[in-house]
């Protein structure tokens, strides 16, 4: 499946696509993954990015078309991808739209996640992330069996650096003004879907019975 995951920070677009790379082999493509890798790593790349992520700012719509541009090109992306975090502007969503186009690609539906605001930001406090997999976990709802390691593998599990209170309010203040537009914009396109939900199970029943998978 080729799915947009279209919701704000907390919204559970991470777990949700981690969970549908399950069912039929499609990728998860996070620009904020790829991204905290580029810092972590100290690439070009990293150095540009890191001030605008560390304020919950948006990096610039250019850097991301550059890395989406050569990701969606990958071999791996042919068995489906699920976009996560991406595209989170409108300029950003039309730029996709042509290199689809141009690749003779259609996307199934894109999936605008709603939760409340004060579940989301209840969420985004508490939520630990590993620094080596990406693994997500809560530490009141779903902790590490030991504290600050990976179940998974082994890796540092930590709070990231825009998980502070200031970058999480402003994250919320930028999703508002910049990426809850392109809800109207798909919804145009005739492609939208709008789960409510809080739970990850709910939206991948609704997505498996939009798209007809058992
Ligand atoms: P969340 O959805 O929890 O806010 P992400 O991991 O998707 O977090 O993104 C973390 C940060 O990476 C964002 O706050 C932003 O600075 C940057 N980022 C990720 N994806 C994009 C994008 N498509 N456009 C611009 N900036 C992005
Ligand atoms: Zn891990």
């Amino acid at each position: 499946m080729k799915l947009i995951l279209l919701g704000a920070p907390g919204a559970g677009k991470g777990t949700v696509a981690k969970l549908l790379t399950q069912l039929d082999g499609s990728v998860q493509i996070s620009t904020g993954d790829i991204l905290r890798a580029a810092v972590a790593a100290g690439t070009e790349l990293g150095k540009k990015a890191e001030a605008a992520m560390k304020a919950g700012d948006l990096v610039s719509d250019d850097l991301i078309m550059g890395i989406m541009s050569e990701r969606l090109k990958q071999d791996d992306c042919k068995n489906g991808y699920l976009l996560d975090g991406f595209p989170r502007t409108i300029p950003q969503a039309e730029a996709l739209t042509k290199m689809l186009a141009d690749m003779g690609e259609k996307l199934d539906a894109v999936v605008n996640i709603d939760v409340p605001r004060d579940v989301i930001l209840d969420r985004l406090t508490t939520r630990r992330t590993c620094t080596k997999c990406n693994a997500i976990y809560n530490v009141k709802s779903n902790p590490p069996k030991v504290e600050g390691v990976c179940d998974k593998c082994g890796g540092p599990v930590v709070q990231r650096d825009d998980e502070t209170e200031q970058a999480i309010s402003n994250r919320l203040d930028v999703y508002n003004q910049k990426t809850a537009p392109l809800a109207s914009f798909y919804e145009k396109a005739g492609m939208l879907m709008t789960v409510t939900a809080t739970s990850s199970d709910t939206v991948i029943a609704a997505i498996k019975s939009k798209l007809g998978i058992k």
